[in-house]
């Protein structure tokens, strides 16, 4: 016999081999819980109390009590339906027990003068005391000496066989100390006794601790989760200083692309640009790949940045690749860069491509050779850019926008598209600032740069709540705003599940602001059914202010730019997420004109606005800080949501909350390069722990 075979390692619920797992072992499967330490971390939602017994008289209406007492009357009633009906006498008082649901054995167990265990929710009606559809034991077994756990379950796993479970995987875990004592969290208990605590409390603990997780067994596993979160966000983050990505020198030269681009801007970067620019210039000159994620509100003009770091790149004769979530945004993007670079890179026998999985094929080709030649030194477009049959001469930046759009399948994607064994540079955009506290957690692997500064000149946006029924007074404002030539946009919600009822919606509104507003208003429509050409046809005509008022569903929701427009109407704003919102809003504001942003609500039939989106609304009228409102986003939707893209496959945080563990976190993420430094195999040991199978999506 192999010498595996004396000790084998009890992972698995045992299974004889060939045989399927159980629906048990499904169920346990779908609930995560493969490997004994899953088990042990999977811990109760709440607890039942099961050691004491109380007496009936001493009960009041709404307690959940245990007696111990004997049956005196046993009947099935029929009417109003049928049911079974005990009555229960402790010596102290009695306590009818009803049941819509029995089976014959209960029946049997509840017959006269039997002694019963019971436990229910105790409700004092006229005729005395109830409980209804009690727990029911035989009386006189030993009382559990701590709390009974409740595990939150699925179809198919009963609450005893999830507990069975739960308990014989935490008796089989090992739980040696993977935190070396001198750096074991202030003030939480050792991991072994915080977890049999938790699956087990003693019947005197202070329940509000364990329900806000205050408590040191609490404390110890919010510690040691967010220790695991550090500790793989910077393997990850070393293993990529192992990889090779080219090095792109800076070229001092008054003839490179880079500054030819700052002498034909318009305007002077900002401070903030300027140290960005600097950032990301010192990331690519360096041999390993550039991870870099920059953030900045919407409006802090994140687009040149990306212009300028692919210059740096094609000044150090490689490609960039620039990809954006969306056709239209990605367009956007196409038509800045052509705007800016692509002059420039004709003088130098270069050019911009354009990719997209709408392209006609005859087209794509033609883009995709000058990729492949190395003629195309920028290739802009939606994801198609990186799609297998797109072969770079030699790429070495990609920057994708809205990066919480993009997935980890993406990101790999990327992955071997610089040739050879070289990695590209990769820098990513977040069109939504990311709370300080979320961005130290889950972005632990990436260096972030931020543009914390918007260009001059911008005058603030006064944002108005209206309600559906004052639209009149709207429109008002729209003929105000064109009367002193200005542009407006009207955005309509997206209305779920149906892009038809979208369309009949948002032309609707076209017509009636066209009727409204006369024949001298160009009233044009952009929807997302539309085919690409004739939505570059309407953006380019309003851009042009060839159109005055765009209505669109949010297919603008990112990246267009037409700085005339002065004015904002969004309808049924309430249906918008925060973020959303203020991307939206962040269309206007671009020029020097005084802007504002109408947020039309439609209260429902009770007349109110459900508690999120009030919160929402009033977020928009109180700030138009972007760091403020992704805080305040960040509390209405919970990270999960907020984290989008990146999520998949990134494990959540169960236990910790980063809004009140932060000093949690800030021990982690000290704790973390230590630990790797001076005790690597105890780190692998924690993440192993607590992530598994689950690390790998860090690798990307
Ligand atoms: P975002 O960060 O939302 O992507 P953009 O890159 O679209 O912002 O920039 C918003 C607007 O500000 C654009 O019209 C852009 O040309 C302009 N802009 C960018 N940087 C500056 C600057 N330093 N000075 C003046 N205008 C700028
Ligand atoms: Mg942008």
């Amino acid at each position: 016999m192999p010498a595996a075979a004396k000790s084998p390692p009890p992972e698995m619920p045992a299974q004889a081999p060939g045989v399927g797992p159980s629906p048990v072992q499904r169920a346990l499967r779908k609930l995560g819980l493969v490997r004994d330490i899953d088990f042990a971390l999977y811990l109760p939602m709440r607890y039942e109390d099961e050691t004491r017994i109380v007496k009936l008289a001493d009960t009041r209406d709404g307690d959940v009590a245990q007696v111990e007492a004997v049956v005196t009357e046993s009947e099935v009633v029929f009417r109003p339906r049928r049911q079974l009906i005990v009555t229960v006498d402790d010596g102290s008082d009695t306590c009818q027990l009803r049941f819509f649901n029995f089976y014959p054995s209960q029946q049997k167990q509840l017959a006269v003068g039997a002694r019963v265990r019971v436990r229910g929710e105790v409700r004092g009606g006229f005729a005395g005391r109830q409980m209804m559809h009690p727990s029911v034991k035989a009386a006189g077994t030993a009382l559990p000496q701590a709390l009974t756990p409740v595990y939150s379950t699925i179809a198919g796993l009963a609450q005893p066989v999830l507990r069975r479970e739960v308990r014989a995987g935490l008796a089989r875990s090992v739980l040696d100390e993977t935190i070396p004592a001198e750096f074991a969290p202030p003030g939480a208990w050792p991991l072994r006794r915080a977890l049999n605590f938790l699956h087990y409390p003693a019947p005197d603990v202070a329940m509000a601790t364990l329900e806000d997780h205050s408590h040191p067994a609490w404390q110890r596993l919010k510690a040691d989760e967010l220790l695991a979160q550090q500790l793989s966000q910077l393997q990850a983050r070393r293993a990529r200083g192992a990889q090779r990505a080219p090095a792109l020198s800076p070229v001092a030269s008054p003839d490179s692309l880079d500054q030819a681009l700052r002498k034909a801007l318009p305007f002077a970067l900002t401070g903030a640009q300027q140290r960005v620019v600097a950032e990301i210039a010192r990331d690519l000159a360096r041999e390993v790949p550039m991870h870099r994620l920059l953030q900045g509100d919407v409006g802090s003009g994140k687009t040149v940045v990306a212009a300028l770091a692919a210059a740096h790149c094609i000044d150090a004769g490689r490609q960039c690749a620039l990809m954006a979530p969306t056709e239209i945004l990605a367009a956007q993007h196409f038509g800045k860069l052509v705007g800016w670079l692509d002059p420039l890179l004709a003088e130098r026998g270069l050019r911009v491509a354009w990719l997209t999985g709408s392209q006609k094929k005859k087209e794509r080709d033609a883009m995709a050779a000058s990729v492949e030649s190395g003629e195309a030194a920028l290739v802009v477009g939606t994801h198609a850019v990186i799609s297998e049959k797109v072969t770079f001469r030699h790429l070495a930046l990609a920057i994708i926008d809205e990066q919480h759009r993009f997935g980890v399948a993406q990101r790999l994607a990327l992955r071997g598209k610089a040739g050879g064994e070289l990695e590209p540079h990769l820098l990513m955009m977040s069109a939504t600032p990311i709370p300080r506290t979320l961005a130290m957690s889950y972005y632990a692997d990436l260096d972030v740069s931020t543009l914390d500064e918007l260009p001059p000149g911008r005058t603030p946006i006064v944002t108005k709540l209206v309600a559906e029924h004052r639209r009149d007074e709207v429109i008002d404002r729209i003929r105000v705003q064109l009367a002193q030539g200005r542009q407006v946009y009207w955005v309509c919600p997206l209305i779920e599940e149906s892009e038809a009822m979208d369309l009949r919606n948002a032309t609707e509104t076209r017509d009636e602001l066209a009727e409204a507003l006369g024949d001298q208003v160009g009233v044009g429509l952009l929807h997302s059914r539309m085919p690409t050409a004739d939505k570059q046809t309407v953006m380019e005509s309003f851009t042009a202010n060839r159109l005055q008022v765009l209505v669109s569903t949010t297919v603008i929701e990112v990246g267009v730019d037409v700085p005339n427009a002065s004015l904002m109407v969004i309808e049924h704003a309430e249906r918008f997420g925060l973020s959303q919102l203020h991307q939206l809003r962040g269309r206007v504001g671009r020029g020097a004109a005084a802007s504002a942003c109408v947020l039309l609500y439609a209260p429902n039939e009770g007349g109110r606005v459900g508690e999120a989106a009030r919160a929402r609304l009033k977020a928009m009228a109180e700030t138009s800080d972007g760091f403020e409102i992704a805080r305040r986003d960040l509390e209405i939707r919970g990270p999960g949501e907020f984290l989008g893209a990146r999520q998949s496959g990134a494990p959540l945080l169960r236990f910790a909350d980063l809004t009140t563990d932060a000093f949690l976190l800030d021990w982690a993420r000290e704790l973390a390069p230590r630990m790797l430094d001076r005790h690597p195999a105890l780190a692998s040991a924690h993440v192993d722990r607590w992530l598994g199978s689950k690390a790998e999506y860090l690798k990307a």
